[in-house]
């Protein structure tokens, strides 16, 4: 499983960093946040996904 976020999308809710802190970051400037890898650890998959749902933006994908 890989993850993205579409910047164009990401408002900086932190929703995602507080769900997967292992694979969000944040902006420390305006809260954005990156995948810290596209490859997401197995571990971390529920969390990911649980992400997904939850981002209001609709700005994470997997694939
Ligand atoms: S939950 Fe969505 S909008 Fe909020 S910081 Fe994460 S990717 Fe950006």
């Amino acid at each position: 499983m890989k993850v993205r976020v579409d910047p164009e999308l990401c408002q900086g809710h932190t929703l995602c960093n507080m769900i997967a802190p292992q694979v969000f970051e944040l902006d420390e400037i305006d809260g954005h946040s990156r995948v810290v890898d596209e490859d997401v650890p197995a571990g971390e998959r529920a969390r990911v996904a649980e992400a997904v749902r939850s981002c209001p933006e609709r700005a994470i994908s997997t694939f």
